[in-house]
Order: C-alpha cells, then structure tokens, then sequence
C-alpha cells in the first residue's frame, strides 16, 4: 500500500492502482472520456488531468499510478481551466446532425462530460455554413458510422481488439483528417466483422452506433437485467423495454462478460420473444396424421414421464441418459440430475456446457 494525498485526504491506495482508481478513496471525482475499464487507458483526451505536487504538468490520471507521498489535487483551478480547453478542443470538430432525435440530444458520454466540465460550445468550432459533411458510412445492416461525430478516442478500437478480441477496426489518415477505418460500407460482409456491437456500446458519441436505436428514445424504455439465454458463459445484460416490447439489450459489467456481449447475446436474444414462429404450448405428434398437435403442459409430461418410466422399467436405468443444455440455468440443471440418478436410478447426466 501507499500513502497519498488527494484533495487535502490522505488516504491509503495499493501499490500500483492508478490516480484514477485511488481518487474514490478520497470521495474524489475524476471525469473521463476516451478511458474504458480494462481496455483503454491511453489518456488521449485529456479530460481526467490531475494536478501532482511538484510536477511541472498534469498528468492524466487513467494512466498514472500511485506512489508513496503523492499529493494529488483533481480540481484545482488550473485542473478545471485544463479540462475546459480540452473539451473545447475535442468539440471544436464534433458535428452531429442537427435533425437528430432531440429527446437523445445530451444523452450521450460525451455530451454529459461536457456539461460536468463546463463547457457549453467550443470557441474552436467551424461555423455550420462552412461544414462539409461526410457520408454515412451504413451499409452493415446493425451498425453503422457517423465520421462527423468521431472524436477519435479509439475506444470502439480497444473495445474490438482488445476486448472482442476481433483485431477489426483502427484509425486511418493522420492529424485532423484522423478518422476511425470503420468496415461497415457495401464490402462489410467481407471482412471478419462479427457484427457483436461492442465497438457501438464503447463509443461515447454514437459515431459508431446500432441501427435498431434509432428505434426508441432512451426516455421512453425501462431497463430489466438479465443473464443471456444463448450460452454458459451467462453474460449479464439490460433488455431495454419499450409499451412491453424487448427492442433492444444493453451489456453490464457482469462477472464473465466485463461490458461485452457477442452477436448472439446483443442482437438475438430478444426478437423471438415476440415472434409469431414461437412454439408457445407442448406439441404432441398424432400417429395417425403424422402431425404435431397442441397439447396442455399436464398431457405432454404425462406422456413423457409415461414413456421414460416404461424405459427404464423395461430395459434398466442405465438405457437412459440426461444431456442438460447449457442454455439453461444451474437450477435446472440440477434438478435434471437429480431427478435422473433417483427417478430413473442412473449417473448418466452430462451437459453441453461441458465441451
Ligand atoms: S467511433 Fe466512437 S469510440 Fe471510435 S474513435 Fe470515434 S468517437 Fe471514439
Ligand atoms: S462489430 Fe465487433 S467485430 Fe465488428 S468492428 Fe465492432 S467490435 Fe469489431
Ligand atoms: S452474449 Fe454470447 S457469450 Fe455471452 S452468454 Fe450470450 S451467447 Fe454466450
């Protein structure tokens, strides 16, 4: 551990912790912007600048650590002005669409940090007149690109390589013709873009974004938490939810997933819900007709409970086995274990989560 000083407090951080993790010791807020937990802790957008004594500039504090007798002050006067020009200079080109859905204006990270750190509008800002603005680069059929409001924080960049693993996206061109190589234009089907949406859920301006929330205003849908159904890695998330309707999933920072979700969890975990495909009642197959016809839920596991005790009373217990799928929850599985080794008086159990 080490002793330092933050704000006048004096508390104790672990060897190692970042300025950043160690200001909430001392009840010090610290904004950020371009930083993602675990994944980007660049410091290229200034904002999280902190003062420390005897060091002639200020330090970002995401990627500076802690030492022992560190005196740290994170709102100091020259702290606060630092941050201002900061954010004055990342807005100066930050260009969204003035027909934007106005129930969604100042909803997004940037935005908010702005208004935290006092900043209205930038001095440096083109007037509108004189703006070019560049297509849109949407041909993906979930994501798509809005350069004029990339602020180049590479956040959707740390979020694919080094949190989706997927090594998709990177900035090309230099300086203020910097921009995101974002792969979702007519060829998006031609690269190994998985379509997961991790680098839309990193990025703090919805530059890169999914189309479907385009479909809702945030005010209007109430969050549910979750764990995903598709697999057993149980990846924690919000379904947003709209007049009773799922549109659409936002990850959490749960155990096993971190803020990350795969396609599957992000974009079909939720439609089917509501799908008119949806087998809703037990379906029994009439032997005469070769159909399957609805059943009541007591008919159907009358009928299997029938058959299965049949089986095992016929030809042993051991001429049956229980293959738990992993979609489904511990509970469950459990007592399809149970129910196998004292019902049907076998240890044949095994589930796919296991492979
Ligand atoms: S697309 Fe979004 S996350 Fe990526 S650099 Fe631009 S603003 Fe940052
Ligand atoms: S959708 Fe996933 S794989 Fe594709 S660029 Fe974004 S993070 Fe990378
Ligand atoms: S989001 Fe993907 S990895 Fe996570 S539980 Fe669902 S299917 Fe599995």
């Amino acid at each position: 551990m080490c002793k330092v000083t933050i704000d006048g407090i004096e508390v104790e951080a672990a060897e190692g912790a970042t300025i950043l993790e160690a200001a909430p010791l001392a009840r010090a807020f610290v904004p950020t912007l371009c930083f993602l937990k675990g994944l980007n802790n660049l410091g290229s957008c200034r904002l999280c600048s902190v003062e420390i004594e005897g060091r002639p500039n200020l330090v970002p504090a995401c990627n500076t650590k802690v030492s022992d007798g560190m005196v740290i002050d994170t709102k100091s006067d020259r702290v606060q002005r630092y941050r201002r020009m900061a954010m004055e200079l990342i807005l100066s080109d930050y260009r969204p669409d003035p027909l934007r859905d106005p129930d969604n204006a100042g909803r997004t990270q940037l935005e908010r940090v702005a208004k935290m750190v006092g900043v209205d509008a930038s001095r440096f800002s083109q007037p509108d007149s004189s703006v070019v603005r560049e297509p849109l680069v949407e041909s993906n059929p979930f994501l798509s690109f809005d350069p004029n409001i990339c602020i180049r924080c590479q956040r959707c960049v740390a979020a694919c390589n080094e949190g989706a693993h997927n090594h998709i996206l990177g900035t090309v061109h230099r300086g203020t013709r910097a921009t995101i190589d974002a792969p979702f234009g007519p060829d998006w089907n031609a690269n190994t873009c998985e379509s997961c949406g991790c680098c839309a859920a990193a990025c703090p301006t919805g530059a890169i974004s999914q189309k479907r929330t385009r479909s809702y205003s945030l005010k209007d849908v109430k969050r549910v938490r979750t764990t995903c159904p598709h697999c057993a890695v149980g990846c924690q998330f919000n379904f947003m939810v709209k007049d009773g309707r799922i549109v659409d999933t936002e990850a959490l920072d749960g155990p096993s997933n971190k803020g990350l979700l795969c396609v599957k969890g992000r974009s079909a975990s939720f439609d089917f819900v509501t799908s008119p495909d949806r087998v809703s009642t037990p379906l029994i197959k009439n032997r005469e007709t070769g159909e399957f016809e609805s059943a009541t839920w007591d008919e159907a596991l009358d009928l299997v409970a029938t058959k299965m005790m049949r089986i095992r009373d016929e030809f042993g217990g051991d001429a049956i086995a229980s293959f738990a799928c992993s979609r489904s929850t511990n509970e469950d599985v459990y007592m399809l274990q149970k129910m196998t080794r004292t019902v049907f008086k076998t240890n044949n159990v095994d589930s796919c989560a296991r492979v």
